[in-house]
């Protein structure tokens, strides 16, 4: 609990440790209110796992403003023609249906903590008892010179999934052999740390079925290192030799913006130019989490590593990519597994149910090329008030090609098993 006891972590809220403790059933209300905002990996996990375990005793409400959830991952296996737009876009219907979620789509526009209660964009509101926030990302267009909403329909960023992941797969589809994609990869922290780098081998495995032998991609990184480096660079020179080329900032020395209209991107070093460029800015936690002050000096959310609670309120749970989540990336993965912790200590808060110690876990696949899938995972605890990593792995550079067609069907596994433990 960032160092403090629950005792101590009660005293910076101005709260009695009892009070923590007590659950709300017996504080005299007949059914606990738990409010969910956001229904992605995070949220939508959390108001299935709070429904399942709770059987009823809780009403349970998850407010998501779009009527259908599209995944960023597998999104770059769209990209690249490996799956189909419908494969990577989820209903809501079984959550209402099956097990019982009040589904409010709607925008929720600001949190009246003191008031616990959720207003949304028509003027209404919703009270809760403990309301957990998954709002994933806002990307921050002005931290790149000339980027903005409106270049972004030139120059898609397609980093929160739906109509800019379309608008990015109609922009590749229309190249002709000898154009080429230019990306600006983002700084850290953002989500998914291997995506952009599994983006480009998507796009290249794209290009190489269509036959595009002239056309290339370049990588302007703000980062001087990223993830499964060694993998994908290995990967680029076995699938795709020539093709990518990664430049970092020991080489362009810094960017200084983009004129999406010209197809530039303009460094210290030099002006590169593309017919298609790829644009992901600095990334911060959604807009609510803002609003309601829960945010720290990083622009996301900090929370007690033994349960996601926030550290500035403890009525709310701050879950997948808005989260400080000490040595987990922001991943699809992350955010399940945190949503199974927030889930089970809001059932001890408010029904008192049993809980037990958070125990965290991870895996990233990416897709390099045909049959050639990597991993990159591990397990997480609560360590001395931050989630630390307890064990690791990461596929080889020098694994056959079995181990490699192994990992990618893995992956597929993963991704018909998360969806229907997010979705039901
Ligand atoms: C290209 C790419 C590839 C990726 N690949 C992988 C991968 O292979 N494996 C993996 O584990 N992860 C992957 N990720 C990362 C993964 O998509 C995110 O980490 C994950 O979606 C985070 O979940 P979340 O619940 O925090 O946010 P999200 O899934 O983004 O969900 C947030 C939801 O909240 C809603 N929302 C936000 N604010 C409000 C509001 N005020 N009112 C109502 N609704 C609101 C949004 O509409 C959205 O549906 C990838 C990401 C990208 C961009």
């Amino acid at each position: 609990m960032s160092g403090l006891t629950r005792r101590q972590f009660a005293g910076v809220l101005g709260l009695s440790a009892a009070a923590l403790t007590m659950p709300i059933k017996a504080m005299g209300q007949a059914k606990p209110k738990v409010v969910v905002v956001g229904g992605g990996a995070g949220g939508a996990t959390a108001a299935r796992y709070l429904a399942m375990n709770s059987k009823g005793a809780v009403d349970i409400t998850l407010i998501e403003n779009s009527e259908t959830y599209t995944t960023c991952f597998f999104s770059n296996l769209y990209l690249g023609g490996v799956r189909e737009y419908d494969s990577i876009t989820h209903r809501y219907d079984t959550l209402a249906n099956d097990y019982d979620i009040n589904i409010v789509q709607a925008y929720a526009t600001e949190i009246d903590r003191s008031a616990k209660m959720v207003k949304l964009e028509d003027g209404s509101s919703i009270a809760y008892d403990r309301l957990v926030l998954s709002p994933g990302i806002d990307l921050l267009f002005d931290s790149v010179p000339g980027y903005s909403e409106q270049a972004a329909e030139i120059a898609p960023h397609a980093w929160q999934a739906g109509p800019q992941t379309k608008l990015l797969k109609d922009k590749l589809d229309a190249l002709s052999n000898g154009d080429n994609v230019l990306m600006l990869a983002p700084p850290n922290p953002y989500r998914c740390p291997p995506g952009p780098y599994e983006r480009v081998s998507m796009m290249a495995h794209l290009f190489k079925n269509k036959g595009m032998t002239n056309s290339t991609i370049t990588i302007i990184d703000p980062k001087p290192k990223f993830s499964k480096q060694g993998l994908f660079t290995a990967g680029w020179e076995n699938h795709y030799p020539g093709v990518i080329e990664w430049i970092g900032p020991d080489i362009h020395g810094g960017v200084l913006g983009v004129d999406v209209d010209a197809g530039t991107i303009e460094t210290d070093f030099d002006t590169f130019e593309g017919t298609l460029l790829n644009i992901i800015p600095k990334q911060q936690a959604g807009a609510i989490a803002h609003q309601a002050e829960l945010v720290n000096e990083s622009g996301y959310c900090e929370i007690d590593s033994d349960s996601m609670r926030s550290v500035v309120d403890e009525n709310i749970f701050i879950i997948g990519d808005a989260s400080v989540a000490g040595a987990m990336p922001k991943s699809a993965f992350s955010a399940n597994s945190q949503a199974k912790v927030a889930a089970m200590v809001i059932l001890g808060d408010t029904i008192a149910a049993r809980t037990f110690p958070a125990r965290y876990s991870n895996t990233c696949w990416s897709m390099i090329g045909t049959d050639d899938g990597v991993k990159v995972g591990a397990q997480y605890a609560s360590i001395d008030g931050k989630i630390e990593s307890t064990s690791n792995f990461i596929s080889q550079v020098d694994d056959d090609a079995m181990v490699r067609k192994a990992t990618f069907a893995e992956s597929l596994g993963w991704y018909d098993g998360i969806t229907q433990d997010i979705f039901g």
